[in-house]
């Protein structure tokens, strides 16, 4: 396959046309932003991290059914890919209250959300991705109601599958974005899932294990995602640091087993 003329650079990829219409590649950079690309750096290794993360997840959703994007990685940071028709929706599925929606409601940091909830947002920079409701979608154009109905089933479909399988490797998904396309009249999962665009906790200790180490300074963000890229991919045993820090914290919770696993109630 020949990668062609770059058709899209946004923040962390590029989008480059091939020798087929039907197939792009995209490339995951080194680059990492946040707050709307007010914090940008370029961390070496970072791409091929997050390109691995996606791949692996979007093999394990088109096993389970869900239909992607994804056709193979080409290199470590390079995908080929379907090409699809954007719809520019960000749809969020949050399982545990954090990020934007404790500093837009009244949810404690850490709350269990059951069943999950889905927000949507309209992908645009511009207005800095404001939420939408259906009526709003609809008005919009952005999709047909049976579209939002199949987009928000599939989403909650893929929060199962990568619900349970994270669970296994004694990660909490408390969050993710994902955004769909339309090859023909059918719905695909497009762009990413990766640290980047999911919210990822230790399921003992709720240590951040994602792009909120960036975010917030808590840490060597290259180092937690080649830990959680493994951990992720291979079902690799808990990196030793972590590992020390959960036996220590059981060990100050002996005797009240709940302890060690309580969420934090913090504010960002
Ligand atoms: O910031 P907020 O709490 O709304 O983010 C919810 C989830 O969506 C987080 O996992 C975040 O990384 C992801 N997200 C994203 N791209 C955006 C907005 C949010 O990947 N533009």
């Amino acid at each position: 396959m020949k990668q062609g003329k770059l058709l899209y650079a946004g923040k962390a990829k590029s989008v480059y046309r091939t020798d087929t219409r039907e197939t792009l590649i995209v490339q995951f950079r080194d680059d990492i932003t946040a707050f709307d690309g007010g914090k940008k750096d370029t961390l070496k290794n970072k791409g091929r991290y997050n390109a691995g993360v996606s791949a692996f997840f979007f093999e394990y959703l088109e096993k389970h059914g869900v239909k992607t994007h994804y056709l193979q990685m080409l290199d470590e940071n390079r995908m080929a890919v379907r090409t699809l028709s954007m719809i520019p929706l960000e749809v969020i599925v949050r399982n545990v209250a954090a990020g934007s929606i404790v500093r837009n409601y009244p949810f404690r940091e850490g709350t269990k959300l059951d069943p999950p909830v889905v927000v949507i947002d309209f992908k645009d920079d511009s207005r800095h991705d404001p939420m939408l409701n259906e009526d709003l979608i609809i008005a919009l154009k952005l999709a047909t109601p049976a579209e939002l109905r199949k987009i928000k089933k599939i989403s909650l479909e893929i929060n199962r599958l990568l619900f349970t399988l994270l669970a296994k490797q004694g990660i909490l998904l408390v969050d993710f974005k994902i955004e769909f396309g339309r090859q023909g009249k059918t719905i695909r999962l497009g762009d990413e899932i990766s640290m980047d665009s999911m919210r990822l906790w230790d399921k003992k200790t709720k240590e951040s294990l994602d792009k909120d180490v960036y975010r917030f300074n808590k840490g060597d963000v290259m180092t937690t995602y080649n830990r959680v890229a493994r951990r992720i991919m291979t079902g690799a045993a808990r990196p030793a640091a972590a590992k020390k820090k959960t036996v220590a914290a059981s060990r100050k919770g002996a005797g009240s087993p709940g302890r060690a696993a309580k969420p934090k109630t913090k504010k960002r």
